[in-house]
Order: structure tokens, then C-alpha cells, then sequence
């Protein structure tokens, strides 16, 4: 039976500096969007209820939006193939858009971007993903895994529908909610999100820019690099900062602001690796904050200022007094170079370890977290970034045994403190040996370096915290000089050996602190505008 629209005043989980912003993002939306939402009674029902109040919230705002809800057995669910309570389908007329589950957290991005996109009956995705799209000429089932504690995922999901939006001929997407469906995160063994699969293949782990998941969908593998096909535009600038991180974002700020014409590229999530710390509480004026939090403020504060383009790889740079740099996506010439690159996760190395990624071995606890609610699993490492992923997942409700190869933890005294409030036990003195399972992890071989005994240890998930390693590839291919330590090596002020590439944050090495990499980025950004100014460089000619 067809339930009731709901009224178009509910905005109780929306307020109203959030709606008046919504209502000026669908001011100009010039076709209908409709939005349905199917459920069945007493399943998720609180958060059905909170899908239905924030569907209700979207209408209010746009009379463009037309939201109506069925229940499950309802004869539209068969026609349009809806079998999981709670989906939510984009006009299915004309797109097969699911959303399996409700879209609470950072997935609100991809509800947002969604019906935008329906509503302008447009994909907007750019030229060269456009143009790898036309030539798909079989049918792509997609179905892109997804959590709401995920800053990564809306990324891959607005990928997704952008697809299915510029191919509703041949593309269908499901977007699967693991919180709501975790019987199908198992059947796919996609134990991290984001991860791709079309046809039930498996396309890509992670999010992508669009050209590359374009590419992933057309060659049904994933593909790592892009060639542009055709030539790019040019955007000329003083200063061109690769990493998105708080060191690039507080250089763009101090640059953009001495009057530096700047752009920032960041190849993955801007942020870095704040985005994906739970909490952050010793950056100074906010005592405690989300870390996804604090990178939306940061990137805030720099968009008041410079261009930012996340998901753009610098594939190229040609030295000269000039410098030329080739994305995926254009070119720029800059007059210098920051590279604020920061580090990556650093892996155990051990047997499993790769095959596992994503079916129980995870990197991010704020992002994988959540589908290990009541298992069991494993912390590996002793440093703050353990501690406080250790204390997270408890908090979320997994049983957590955190593992150190010392007798002693490395991070700071209060993070102890919680993890000893948080009664989490702690294996110490042992090595992570190999990593087992069949589809997704079940069993770690571990040794204890005193006993010097090994044994197996029954888990559901490995998360491993062992610090990280400099990002310093694009470095060395431009042969910025890197120290025995693997980091850049850099004087006092940020500068490389080459004239016109400096450097800041965690691929200098150094403290590691958000704080002292946005201080070093603000120092670098002194440093270069100083040396724009007056080349030391021609000095020395
Ligand atoms: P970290 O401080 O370098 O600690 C890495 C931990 O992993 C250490 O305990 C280390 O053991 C262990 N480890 C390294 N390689 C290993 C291996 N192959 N097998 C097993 N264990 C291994 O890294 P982090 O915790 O990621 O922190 C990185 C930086 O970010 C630090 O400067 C940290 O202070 C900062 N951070 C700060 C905060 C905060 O202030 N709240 C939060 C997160 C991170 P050993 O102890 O035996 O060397």
C-alpha cells in the first residue's frame, strides 16, 4: 500500500542554516527529481525514521524534489527491483540509482550531489572520463560499497552515479550501505569501503578520480593510471602546492594571502591523513574534534583563498626557470613548487597482508570500523595513531585486542590513560607472523619475541597503525635530494636543492604533529613568497 507522502515541514534533523543552503544549491534545478523510499515495517526503524525526516527536509526545501514512500511489498518495489529494506530510489524512469540503506553521515555528500545531478538530468562528469563512458557497450551492473563514517566514499559513490546518469543505457548502480547490509559487505567479502564491483567484479578498492573509475568500469579491472586523450588546458600560476594536507592548506592561505597567484592538487581525500583520525585533541583553540572535522574548516579556510583540486595526480614536471606540470586533467606552469605530499601508511609486510586489504585487513579504523561491531579484532602497533584507533573501535563496539612487539607503549600518557579507562587488553611483545583466512580474514599466526613461541590467534579483522613512510616519489623523479632518514632533505626554510621546489609537513620529516606540519607549510609559504621576491637563486649566477 502506498504510505502517506510525508509532510513537507519535517526538518527536525536538518537545521536551518543546513536547509538554507539547500535551498540555494536547488534553487536553480530545472527538472523534477523524484525520490522514493522504500522499507518494511519494524526493520532499521529508527533510522528509517531518520531517512524519511531528512527526505521530508529535502522537500521543503525544493518543490522539485517529489518524495513518496512504499512499503517493500508494494508492486513499484517489483517493478523497479527492490528487494533490501531500507532503498531509496533516484528517478527510475530514467536512471536505475539505488541507495541500499539511508545515507546518514559523510554518505548526506552523496544524497546532496545525487539528486543534484538527477535534478539537472546531467552527469557533469569531466571531458576525458566523458569520453572512456561513450565507448562502454555491454551492460555494467555496479555496486559500490560504502559506510557513513567514510570521508572517502561519496567520492567513488558520486562517481558512480555520475556513470549512471551519463550511461542509463548501460550502466544500473546499487550503492550498498554496509551498516544495513552487512550479509551482502560478506557475500562480497568487502570488508573496507569504498570498494567497486561491476558485474560482480571487482573494480577498484578505494576511491578514485573520475577518469580512472571511468577507465576501471570500460577495462573491468582497476586501473592506476590515466593518459589524457586529448590536450589539456593550461592554467598559469606563482605557486603550485602538491598534498592537500594541513601543511599544503596552511601554505595556500599564507601564499594566496602575500598575493601569490596559488592552486593546491591533492591526488586522494584532501586532509590526509587527519581525515581519517577519529579524534583530534591538542590542536590548539579546538580542544576536541572529529579529524574529518577539522579538515572541513581547514578547507574551508583555504577555498576563501586559492583554487583546490582534489583527485588531480601530478603525473609530470619539467623543470626550467618556468615549471610545467601535467595532471590527468591539464596542465599549469608555475614559478615554484611546494611539495606538502605527507606520508602513507606503512604496512606490516607480512604473508596476507596484501591478499586480505579490504577483507578484514584495514588502515582505517574510522572508515572499516563500523562493519566490526561485536567481532573480533586486532590492533597492530604501539605509537598515539594504535592507541587512539584502539580506543575508537571499542568505543564502536568491537572487541578489540590491541598487539605491540615491545612491553611498552610509545604514545602519549593520556591516550594510556583512555585506553586503560577503555579496559582494552593488550598482547604485548608479539609480531604479527602472517596473516590467514579463506575469503576474508579468520586467523593470525603471531610470535611472542620473549617466549619466542608461536601460536594462532582466531580474529576477525587485523587494523594496522605502524606509523607511515614519506610520500616522496614525485620528489625523486624531479631529483629533489632525499636523506638517508627517507625523508627531503631541506634547509631551515623549507628549500630543496633545487631552486624554486621547497618543501613541508611529514614528507620533511620531523615532528608529525597537524599542528607543526601547518606551521612548517605557513614558514615554507614566508620562505617562497621572500624568494619570488628576490631569487636567491640568480643571485648566485
Ligand atoms: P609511530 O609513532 O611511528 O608509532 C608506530 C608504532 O608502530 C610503534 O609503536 C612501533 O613500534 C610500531 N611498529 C612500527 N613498525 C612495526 C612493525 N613492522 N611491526 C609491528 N609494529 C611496528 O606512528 P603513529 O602512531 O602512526 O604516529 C605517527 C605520528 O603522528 C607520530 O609523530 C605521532 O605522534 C603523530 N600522531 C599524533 C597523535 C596525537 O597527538 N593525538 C595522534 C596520532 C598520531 P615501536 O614502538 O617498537 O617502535
Amino acid at each position: 500500500m502506498n504510505k502517506k507522502s510525508p509532510s513537507a515541514e519535517s526538518t527536525k534533523v536538518l537545521d536551518q542554516a543546513v536547509l538554507d543552503q539547500l535551498k540555494e544549491m536547488f534553487a536553480d534545478i530545472s527538472h523534477d527529481i523524484p525520490v522514493y523510499l522504500f522499507s518494511r515495517k519494524d526493520e532499521n526503524e529508527t533510522e528509517v525514521n531518520m531517512g524519511r525526516e531528512i527526505l521530508s527536509a529535502f522537500a521543503s526545501v525544493s518543490k522539485k524534489i517529489k518524495f513518496k514512500e512504499y512499503n517493500l511489498s508494494h508492486k513499484q518495489a517489483k517493478k523497479w527491483g527492490v528487494i533490501k529494506s531500507p532503498t531509496i530510489v533516484f528517478a527510475p524512469e530514467l536512471y536505475r540509482i539505488h541507495y541500499l540503506g539511508i545515507p546518514l553521515g559523510e554518505e548526506g555528500r552523496t544524497l546532496v550531489e545525487t539528486l543534484v545531478l538527477v535534478g539537472s538530468r546531467a552527469s557533469r562528469v569531466n571531458e576525458q572520463a566523458r569520453r572512456v563512458l561513450s565507448r562502454i557497450d555491454s551492460p555494467r551492473k555496479l555496486r559500490v560499497f560504502v559506510s557513513p563514517t567514510c570521508p572517502y566514499c561519496p567520492q567513488q559513490a558520486v562517481n558512480a552515479v555520475k556513470a549512471a546518469i551519463e550511461r542509463p543505457d548501460q550502466v544500473s548502480l546499487e550503492i550498498i550501505d554496509n551498516n544495513f547490509n552487512p550479509e551482502l559487505a560478506e557475500q562480497y567479502s568487502a570488508m573496507s569501503v569504498p570498494q567497486t564491483f561491476a558485474n560482480n567484479v571487482l573494480i577498484a578498492k578505494g576511491a578514485q578520480s573520475e577518469e580512472l573509475f571511468a577507465a576501471s568500469l570500460e577495462n573491468m579491472t582497476e586501473q592506476k593510471f590515466f593518459i589524457p586523450e586529448s590536450d589539456a588546458e593550461q592554467i598559469e600560476t606563482d605557486l603550485v602546492i602538491i598534498g592537500g594536507g594541513p601543511a599544503g592548506l596552511t601554505a595556500a592561505i599564507y601564499a594566496a594571502r602575500s598575493g601569490l597567484n596559488t592552486v593546491v592538487l591533492e591526488k586522494d581525500t584532501l586532509g590526509g591523513q587527519i581525515a581519517t583520525t577519529p579524534t583530534v585533541d591538542n590542536y590548539p583553540g579546538l580542544a576536541h574534534i572529529g579529524g574529518k572535522n577539522l579538515v572541513d574548516i581547514m578547507v574551508a579556510h583555504a577555498l576563501e583563498y586559492v583554487n583546490v583540486f582534489p583527485r588531480e595526480e601530478v603525473i609530470e614536471i619539467k623543470p626550467g626557470e618556468i615549471f610545467e606540470l601535467t595532471t590527468s586533467l591539464r596542465r599549469f606552469t608555475a614559478r615554484a613548487i611546494l611539495l606538502a605530499t605527507g606520508a602513507t601508511t606503512r604496512k606490516l609486510g607480512v604473508p596476507g597482508e596484501y591478499r586480505f586489504s579490504g577483507r578484514g585487513v584495514s588502515y582505517c579504523s574510522t572508515c572499516d570500523g563500523p562493519l566490526f561491531k561485536g567481532k573480533k579484532v586486532v590492533m597492530v602497533g604501539g605509537g598515539n595513531s594504535a592507541v587512539t584507533e584502539a580506543i575508537h573501535l571499542n568505543h564502536i563496539g568491537a572487541d578489540v585486542t590491541l598487539m605491540h612487539r615491545r612491553d611498552s607503549l610509545r604514545a602519549q600518557d593520556n591516550l594510556i590513560q583512555d585506553l586503560e579507562h577503555s579496559k582494552t587488553p593488550i598482547i604485548w611483545n608479539t609480531e604479527v607472523k602472517e596473516i590467514k583466512g579463506r575469503e576474508t580474514v579468520s586467523e593470525l599466526v603471531i610470535y611472542n619475541n620473549q617466549t619466542e613461541k608461536t601460536e594462532s590467534f582466531p580474529t576477525d579483522g587485523i587494523f594496522i597503525s605502524v606509523g607511515y613512510i614519506p610520500e616522496i616519489e614525485l620528489a625523486q623523479k624531479i631529483g629533489v635530494d632525499i636523506g638517508a632518514d627517507g625523508y627531503i632533505t631541506h634547509d631551515a626554510h623549507h628549500r630543496t636543492n633545487i631552486p624554486g621546489i621547497y618543501c613541508a609537513g611529514d614528507v620533511e620529516g620531523g615532528y608529525k604533529q597537524i599542528v607543526t606540519a601547518a606551521g612548517a607549510g605557513a614558514a615554507a609559504a614566508m620562505t617562497l613568497f621572500e624568494d619570488l621576491s628576490h631569487p636567491y637563486w640568480k643571485d648566485r649566477d
